[in-house]
């Protein structure tokens, strides 16, 4: 079994660790967006794959899929179901997080900046550096944290400031950095997992309003799996 692992998240290092011990010939690829990127084990390649024919072309040499790309990152997984017509695939997503009836919903991160905008005047922005574009016209003026893992190419608003750093993060220094940037709204995506969550609880204890971008929805006809163990059974034990 050759399987290529679209990855990225901890889940598919997770499973990558998995399935190699169980001595699946294990693909890792990366994106390579940021600079130096947590690696797993097994094979990796980084890199796109030139769209849906490059991906379509890789696929020759591998017998299954298993797209474990984080939730929001939309043009991966729509070129992995484009392309796996011949090859099985699945989609392992985290879970979103329970919805708290105190968040503020938004559908686009455009529509989370008009939220953050109208709640507060120094927001804490954990959208990711690809995002905080969408962010800039209507928080421009704010004094907006920004925290990102890799510095923006995108040249920032003079009144924002920029923290780098990669999770998991903890309680203590979540309730520090907001605390000490006198957040008053928090914005983030509704990215699930435990590495980010932290910064949720911080916002509950400091009483700091939460805009959370909801999820785009799954890949239609795509089976999908929400944790490790089941993605694991599906490569070593398909049906
Ligand atoms: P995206 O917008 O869905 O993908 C854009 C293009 O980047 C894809 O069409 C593909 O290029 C390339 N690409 C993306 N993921 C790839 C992968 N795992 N291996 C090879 N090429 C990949 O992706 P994104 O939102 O920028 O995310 C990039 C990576 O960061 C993903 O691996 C994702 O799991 C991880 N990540 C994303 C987020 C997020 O919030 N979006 C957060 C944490 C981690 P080609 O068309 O040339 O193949």
């Amino acid at each position: 079994m050759r399987l290529l692992l679209l990855g990225g998240t901890s889940e598919a290092r997770e499973l990558a660790a998995l399935l190699v011990e169980a001595g699946v010939d294990v693909t890792t690829s990366l994106a390579g967006r940021v600079a130096r990127p947590r690696l797993p084990v097994g094979k990796v390649r980084i890199g796109g794959f030139g769209g849906v024919p490059g991906l379509r072309a890789a696929l020759t040499a591998y017998d299954a899929v298993v797209d474990a790309t984080h939730p929001f990152a939309l043009g991966m997984t729509a070129n992995a179901a484009a392309a796996c017509t011949d090859v099985p695939l699945l989609r392992l997503e985290r879970p979103g997080w329970s919805p708290d009836p105190a968040w503020h919903y938004a559908a686009t991160h455009e529509e989370a900046a008009e939220r953050a905008a109208a709640l507060g005047a120094r927001p804490f922005l954990t959208v990711g550096r690809q995002e905080l574009a969408r962010f800039t016209s209507e928080l421009g003026r704010r004094a907006v944290l920004a925290r990102v893992v890799d510095v923006p190419g995108l040249e920032l608003p003079a009144a924002w400031r920029l923290v780098t750093s990669r999770g998991p993060y903890a309680l203590d220094g979540e309730l520090d950095l907001m605390g000490g940037h006198r957040t008053d709204v928090l914005v983030t995506k509704d990215s699930g997992g435990t590495y980010t969550w932290p910064k949720m609880e911080a916002a509950r204890l400091l009483g700091v309003p939460v805009v959370v971008v909801r999820r785009p929805p799954g890949p239609p006809g795509v089976p999908t799996v929400h944790d490790v163990e089941a993605a694991f059974d599906w490569v070593t034990a398909p049906e």
